[in-house]
């Protein structure tokens, strides 16, 4: 078991667009599966490497469906459709759940650790956490998801909340992974 810290709500990295992976390297999996034993940890459903410092367009996803954890490497939406309202949280923004708006179903591509391609098509729980992962991935949270009246309030009880200070940015895991491509930056 070898997870990571955290990052919370405040923290500079989750306001960040990730960048691309360019190459599929030995640290990427060293990465992926330190998000995989984080999500367990964490009992989340997705993880997004923002969510632990890295700035790299990676998310790991368990439905608990008995085939998981999965990771999808550069994903991008390719067929949205509907719209719903539903319910969610964030493993960054512990213990609060907002009403956000979202895609009905969704598709979705990108690729695993080997380099293949993976393509993703659902609704529901999938096409939430599926949507969720990627706003992280384009420094998105729950609460630049609402409408401004939920927003402000939603932000003055997040100031109430006793959250970890940010780490900063490039340190911790970032450094620790110093490949020279890009990792925490
Ligand atoms: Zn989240």
């Amino acid at each position: 078991m070898s997870s990571y810290p955290l990052r919370y709500f405040g923290d500079p990295v989750l306001k960040q667009r990730a960048r691309e992976v360019e190459e599929l390297t030995g640290d990427l999996q060293t990465l992926v599966h330190g998000m995989y034993d984080t999500m367990d940890l964490e009992e989340g459903i997705g993880l997004a490497a923002p969510q632990v410092g890295v700035r790299k367009r990676i998310f790991t996803y368990d439905l608990h469906e008995g085939d998981g954890p999965h990771v999808v490497i550069n994903p991008e939406i390719v067929v949205t459709d509907g719209e719903i309202i539903s319910e969610e949280g964030c493993l960054s923004i512990p213990d609060m759940r907002f009403e956000v708006v979202r895609h009905e179903r969704i598709t979705v591509r990108g690729i695993d650790l080997d380099g293949n391609e993976v393509v993703l098509e659902g609704d529901d729980l999938l096409a939430r956490m599926l949507q969720h992962e990627i706003d992280h991935l384009d420094g998105l949270l729950l609460v630049d998801r609402l409408d401004p009246d939920a927003r402000k309030d939603a932000l003055r009880e997040l100031r109430m909340l006793d959250l970890p200070e940010p780490s900063g940015l490039g340190s911790g895991l970032g450094s620790g992974l110093g490949t020279g491509a890009g990792f925490g930056r």
